[in-house]
């Protein structure tokens, strides 16, 4: 498809994703609610339709590897939890994460600008994971839910903001991975609450018959 095709196209979908009310009316859209904020990674396999209706639903931010690098992705966290009180803030990984895999591997440092400068922060942050990983034998799974760890810890400990709504029981951190592997596709489990990143603690954290599922502790817990 060429790129006139695709912007038809979405401008055909949209036209008929408003006509079906799903843009709401003027008078939903005054002001925004966003009782829901995550991060989650760019990743095409993974569809935000699935969470619930996007319609003042969630605030969202998206970067390959759902990785607190700079800025922007710890900023739309801070605003919303600022401006629009958000109440569940997620740090949603995925399996197959191309990101992750390339910092894991090595193979980010033939990429170029900013996304070199993006994995390269990435690879420091996971870098006493890789070499444990090494050593271990771990598999990518290990990597990608030890992001999610990582991304939980960088938004509490490098937001005051979202630290301060936690500890006065505001919002709440949940860190997920939304799964691939055959037989279980789309699946969301929950990987960690509040920095707490242990099945039990998690467990007590959550409603009952969430799925919780971590497959490996962290060897390195931050609480
Ligand atoms: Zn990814």
């Amino acid at each position: 498809m060429e790129p006139t095709d695709l912007l038809e196209q979405i401008i055909e979908n949209n036209r008929k994703f408003v006509g079906s009310g799903g843009g709401g009316d003027a008078d939903d859209l005054v002001s925004q609610k966003a009782p829901v904020a995550y991060i989650a990674c760019s990743d095409a396999r993974f569809n935000p339709d699935a969470l619930g209706s996007n319609l003042q639903f969630a605030f969202k931010a998206y970067n390959p590897g759902n990785a607190f690098t700079g800025y922007e992705s710890l900023a739309s966290m801070e605003y919303t939890v600022a401006h629009n009180k958000s109440k569940l803030l997620m740090v949603i990984g995925h399996e197959g994460c191309g990101a992750v895999n390339s910092v894991v591997s090595g193979d980010f440092r033939n990429e170029e600008g900013s996304l070199r400068v993006h994995l390269d922060v990435l690879y420091n942050q996971l870098r006493d994971y890789i070499e444990y990983g090494e050593k271990q034998k771990m598999d990518s799974h290990f990597y990608e839910v030890m992001n999610v760890d990582v991304q939980v810890r960088n938004l509490l400990r490098n937001s005051p903001t979202v630290r301060d709504a936690v500890e006065r029981g505001e919002a709440m951190v949940v860190g997920m991975m939304y799964l691939l592997r055959k037989g279980s596709e789309g699946k969301l489990v929950v990987t960690n609450v509040n920095g707490k990143d242990d099945v039990r603690s998690i467990k007590k954290l959550v409603p009952k018959g969430t799925p919780v599922e971590r497959g490996y502790a962290n060897p390195m817990p931050f609480y």
